[in-house]
């Protein structure tokens, strides 16, 4: 197996630092560096970027990044027994990696980096999310990042891709595809991790787009697909409802059924929608 870099392999980096899973912070590690160096290769223009690494365990992803070539990486990790063989990285790679002890919820690491930025991250899936839905929604567009590479359960990466029609079909979908071109680039089975997961994972590659992908108010149309979601078999009139008395007008004036549901209704369909509120 070809080397990726003069470090050790991590294996025998886990066990000089001490570096157990725990369960607590979402710990599955990746420990094959062709493998992390492959996930590294999805992210687009790494040499041209400043790359935003979250949750970076004993580091497999942030070599994989530096070695494919990365201007300088910001790594933020929560649990202070990585930083040790994280320093170690940095050493490896002069100028080129800081490491923040923080917890990535809590801290705009904004200030540490220079565009272009580019997120990449093999995180705790709920924590996953949650950044996930604030990269996706900030106050104004396009974002302080030109692209997100996230490492999924299988489950949640195929909500996030998931086209009208299907089940995996929603929020998520909506809220990724509106301003970004959304698409799974690697899948993982759960032997690629230590501990292995049950689930399998995938690895899902977001490239904003410069302007929406259809005109909306994000709010108004946040709401609406929040509305039309959260009853999803229900026919739009009724899920719908609430949030306009003539809302059976305005679904005929944006070129929608009253008796559509949810599901079949495009991302371009639910714009429409959105903009008949926008001239109240
Ligand atoms: N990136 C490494 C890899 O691929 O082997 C580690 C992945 S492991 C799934 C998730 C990492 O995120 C752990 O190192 C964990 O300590 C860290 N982490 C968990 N919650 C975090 C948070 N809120 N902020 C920053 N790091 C976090």
């Amino acid at each position: 197996m070809a080397m990726i870099d003069s470090l050790p392999p991590l294996r025998e980096v886990i066990t000089q630092h001490g570096l157990s899973a725990k369960k607590a912070l979402g710990q599955n590690f990746l420990l094959d560096l062709n493998l992390t160096a492959k996930i590294a290769r999805q992210a687009g223009d790494l040499a041209g970027s400043d790359v935003l690494e979250v949750g970076p365990g004993p580091g497999g992803l942030t070599r994989g990044l530096l070695a494919e070539g990365a201007r300088r990486v910001l790594a933020i990790e929560k649990d202070a027994r990585c930083l040790p063989a994280l320093e170690e990285i940095a050493a490896a790679y002069p100028g080129r990696l800081d490491v923040l002890n923080a917890d990535a919820l809590e801290i705009d690491p904004t200030q540490h980096l220079t565009q272009p930025i580019r997120i990449v991250a093999n995180l705790p899936y709920n924590v996953g999310t949650e950044l996930l839905v604030r990269w996706l929604t900030p106050p104004t567009w396009p974002p302080f990042w030109e692209s997100l590479t996230l490492m999924f359960q299988r489950e949640v990466a195929q909500r996030i891709v998931a086209q009208p029609g299907s089940k995996a079909y929603g929020r998520l979908a909506i809220l990724a595809q509106w301003r970004c071109d959304a698409k799974i680039v690697m899948d993982l089975p759960p032997e690629a991790f230590v501990p292995a997961p049950k689930v399998r994972s995938a690895v899902v590659h977001l490239e904003r787009l410069e302007t929406p992908r259809y005109e909306a108010d994000p709010a108004i149309l946040s709401r609406i697909v929040a509305a039309a979601f959260n009853q999803r078999r229900k026919m739009l009139r009724a899920s719908l409802k609430g949030l306009a008395p003539d809302i059976e007008d305005r679904l005929h004036s944006a070129g929608l059924s009253p008796t559509d549901r949810a599901e079949r209704i495009s991302i371009e369909q639910f714009c429409n929608l959105a903009r008949t509120f926008e001239q109240d």
